[in-house]
């Protein structure tokens, strides 16, 4: 990749907020905006902010939030910090991430500190301060030419005023440097069947109501926009006809840096940030995209999860890594993957039947928490196990393979997790002794085992194949630990610790040789964070072959 020829130039920044509705694909877009500037070689860094008074994602549940992204630090975010990180192909730390909870927390913390010498502390202007003094230290961190910043909700939304307040000082204090793109939603009436531009004429008035105008307005909606409404938006939101960017609803979500860059969006935001103007390079992305394409065979998997009760279209937002991890595996594979999503409840009540599970190539259980639906999820680890389909268990998804295999194999009848069962024989899954005392005192927030934490792979064991060296790196997110007492004898029964902390005092990867099974594996922590496009992760593309292969 050629590159950018370095400094002269002030570091930039692109607020990218939503108009008329949310969950229309801002984070998709910011992601894309930042990949295809990457792709014109400038350094990128990419900032979410959320509106929420939760100090991070990690307290909401997920059926109503999504997915409960973690950062190599530890920190719990939202879903589309996953999507910065797999768009442009980086870990971004903490600092990128930030809640109206986060905010107050600091400017609270400063004010009992003395740190403001005694003066009035105001929500407007310290509050934005202390937004603007985070986007900056980001930007510093990165070394960033060019900062997104996506905020979170849609504008004139009561939640997010302090964010677009930071965003016009920013821009007060750095006219050249700031760019504000709006991700609009224009919606077609089924009774009118017409494209209705006037909800974005709206939103963009809401926008100059607080200081902001748009410099470039991407238009969501079902088909592409035609000139007329172009010119409709343009005119009256006041921007140049070509900054309306047509964005319809695509097949897949990585089409969308290549849809924009038809429309020439790269050049359009370099010359609102006066950057100069490169070429963009956008072939390896392509090339995954024609891969993502042009797969035939189809490879089918099953994710069992407790997570249905708000339908298909949450629980894919719940698993997004997960399954953007199956996905990008099988494409690079050549393979079509097919994702079909079972309720471990339904395997409980036997509403759904285990030979359901015969014509799968395998069977993956994620991360999950608490008692719902976790005897369906045995079951199906021990059909799995028993039936040699090949199996793979992310986190809860590796607790329950080493509990089943406590019970049905080494004898352990009533092996379970403390965090389901307490006061029993074989507590094979216990708290970690650091997490008693914090779960005591009910301090839940940010306190499981989190980020990126050392793992020894052994020798001559599948892991170690895999992962094709005997150090790794990956991120946790638990509280609960595979219990020491009951090493030995799962051991003695045939089960593998192929992975641990380095001073192997924790169970981070469990298996099944060869021998005896096709593909068994469970790993503690969550591969799937760092999974990305152009490298998907070794554990999964090892599943998705053994699935391929399955017989
Ligand atoms: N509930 C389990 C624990 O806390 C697993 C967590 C997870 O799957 N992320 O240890």
């Amino acid at each position: 990749m050629f590159s950018f020829s370095k400094a002269k130039t002030d570091p930039k920044y692109i607020f990218v907020v939503g108009g008329v509705m949310s969950g229309v694909g801002k984070g998709v877009a910011a992601s894309s905006i930042g990949k295809i500037l990457k792709a014109k070689g400038f350094k990128v860094t990419a900032i979410k902010i959320d509106p929420y008074i939760n100090v991070d994602a990690g307290t909401m549940n997920p059926t109503e939030h999504g997915e409960v992204f973690v950062l190599d630090d530890g920190y719990e975010t939202d879903q589309d910090m996953g999507n910065y990180e797999r768009f442009l192909d980086e870990s971004f730390p903490s600092i990128n991430y930030m809640t109206t909870g986060r905010v107050y927390q600091e400017v609270i913390r400063r004010e009992r500190n003395l740190e403001y010498g005694g003066k009035n502390v105001e929500v407007v202007p310290d509050v934005p301060l202390e937004v603007i003094r985070r986007i900056k230290e980001a930007q510093a961190q990165a070394q960033a030419d060019v900062t997104i910043v996506e905020i979170g909700g849609t504008i004139g939304e009561y939640q997010n005023i302090i964010f677009l307040e930071a965003a016009r000082m920013l821009k007060q204090q750095h006219h050249k440097d700031v760019g504000v793109v709006m991700v609009s939603y224009v919606p077609i009436p089924g009774n009118i069947g017409e494209m209705k531009t006037k909800p974005t004429q709206y939103a963009a008035r809401s926008l100059n109501s607080v200081g902001l105008q748009a410099d470039v307005i991407l238009a969501r909606a079902a088909v592409p926009l035609d000139e007329k409404r172009k010119e409709k938006i343009a005119i009256f939101c006041n921007i140049p006809n070509e900054r309306v960017i047509s964005a319809p609803d695509v097949k897949s979500i990585y089409d969308v840096p290549g849809n924009y860059e038809q429309d020439g969006l790269g050049d359009i935001l370099t010359d609102v940030l006066s950057l100069p103007q490169t070429k963009t390079d956008l072939r390896e992305w392509q090339s995954f995209v024609d891969k993502s394409k042009n797969a035939t065979k189809e490879v089918e998997i099953a994710v069992v999860g407790k997570y249905f009760s708000s339908g298909e279209f949450v629980l894919s937002d719940v698993y997004i890594s997960v399954l953007e991890a199956v996905k990008t595996a099988a494409y690079h594979l050549d393979l079509k993957p097919k994702i079909t999503y079972l309720s471990s409840q339904e395997f409980e009540t036997g509403k759904t039947p285990l030979s359901e599970l015969d014509k799968f190539g395998g069977i993956l259980v994620p991360g999950g928490f608490g008692e719902t639906g976790v005897e369906g999820k045995i079951k199906v680890i021990e059909y799995a196990r028993t039936k040699k389909i090949p199996y793979f268990g992310i986190c809860y998804g590796m607790q329950l393979a080493v509990i089943e295999y406590a019970r049905n194999v080494a004898g352990m009848k009533d092996a379970h997790t403390a965090e389901v069962k307490k006061n029993i024989e074989y507590p094979v899954i216990d708290i970690m002794e650091s997490q008693k005392a914090i779960v005591q005192e009910g301090k839940f927030g940010g306190t499981m085992r989190l980020g990126a934490y050392p793992c020894v792979l052994k020798d001559g064991t599948l892991a170690r194949e895999i992962f094709g060296t005997d150090k790794i790196s990956e991120r946790h997110r638990h509280r609960y630990e595979v219990n020491p007492t009951f090493i030995p004898k799962l051991e003695e029964a045939g089960m593998v610790f192929s992975g641990t902390s380095p001073d192997g005092v924790l169970m981070e990867v469990a298996e099944l040789p060869r021998e005896v099974h096709p593909f068994f594996i469970g790993i503690q922590s969550h591969p799937e964070f760092l999974s990305r496009p152009l490298t998907p992760h070794p554990i999964f593309s090892a599943f998705i072959k053994a699935a391929s292969e399955k017989k």
